[in-house]
């Protein structure tokens, strides 16, 4: 199943359109698409019998197929690559901070860039479908509703400022974590746990790797989330980013007004930011 967001409705993805979930189900599910993760196994069910499309699904209109989730976990350092680059070790335990959920935005969007070195982080988002405190690394798929892609945008000045790392902030400017275009459920999905992901500025290809080469994978991670804290439905995981960074290059290079950044997950989807100064006005 794929769940997505347009116009603040939940929407399911069938073949090439979509189906408004409210209205074909005369209310037995909310439009709310964050609502949809709190019954997503009886949705998943009811999804099993809807058969035909009744509208396109044109993803530049989509919004975040996760809008508002209770937590937001982000995870650093978790390709060894990726922790090589950027000149720190290897982790022992998961390194998390959180982006602020007001960062949250859809697929395709305009990104006014603050001041200071705006980065990209192409990132496998993992969508939390059942309450998990607690649980084994075995037991963590079953609490997984899904996949999605999404984009860690990071503001490099900020996050390495002062006497300790800013990374929430410095992460969590507006627009700052795009995702989507749907939540893809992983009995779609041939191989979870070995996903080709990467992103191209201005078409030039700047990340490519996979997801297998994560230090700790979907299923440590939540499963060591769990025994911290409680996560639940509707909440997100941003898991880490392979090398390829604009930080980790020499000389370092950054996001500039103009620039079209593409980020894409092999069998999930892709996302497209444009980047615009500032005191620019929002397109969406
Ligand atoms: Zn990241």
């Amino acid at each position: 199943m794929r769940v997505a967001n347009v116009d603040g409705r939940l929407k399911l993805i069938v073949s090439e359109g979509s189906v408004d979930v409210e209205r074909a189900s005369d209310g037995k599910f909310s439009s709310d698409p964050q609502g949809a993760y709190a019954r997503f196994d009886e949705l998943r069910t009811w999804a099993g019998g809807v058969e035909a499309a009744d509208e396109p699904f044109d993803s530049t209109t989509a919004g975040s197929p996760v809008p508002a989730p209770r937590q937001v976990f982000a995870i650093g350092l978790n390709y060894a690559d990726h922790a090589a680059e950027s000149g720190l070790t290897k982790p022992d335990a998961p390194v998390v901070f959180t982006k602020f959920p007001s960062s949250i935005a859809g697929p395709v969007t305009t990104v006014h860039l603050p001041p200071g070195s705006v980065d990209w982080e192409v990132e496998l988002v993992v969508v939390i479908g059942k309450m998990a405190r607690g649980i084994s690394a075995k037991q963590a798929w079953d609490h997984v509703a899904g996949l999605t892609v999404g984009q860690d945008l990071s503001e490099r000045e900020l996050q390495r400022s002062g006497p300790a790392p800013q990374f929430n902030l410095a992460k969590s400017h507006q627009g700052f974590s795009p995702m989507g275009p749907s939540v893809v459920t992983v009995d779609e999905i041939d191989q979870p746990d070995d996903l080709k992901l990467g992103c191209e500025v201005n078409g030039e290809v700047k990340q490519e790797g996979r997801t297998r080469d994560m230090i700790f994978s979907v299923s440590e991670l939540v499963g060591y989330l769990s025994k911290i804290v409680t996560l639940f439905p509707g909440d997100i995981i941003f898991t880490g980013t392979p090398s390829g960074v604009g930080m980790g290059r020499t000389p370092p290079q950054y996001l500039h007004k103009g620039d079209v950044l593409t980020s894409w997950i092999e069998g999930i989807g892709a996302l497209t930011q444009t980047f615009v100064a500032s005191d620019a006005k929002a397109e969406d």
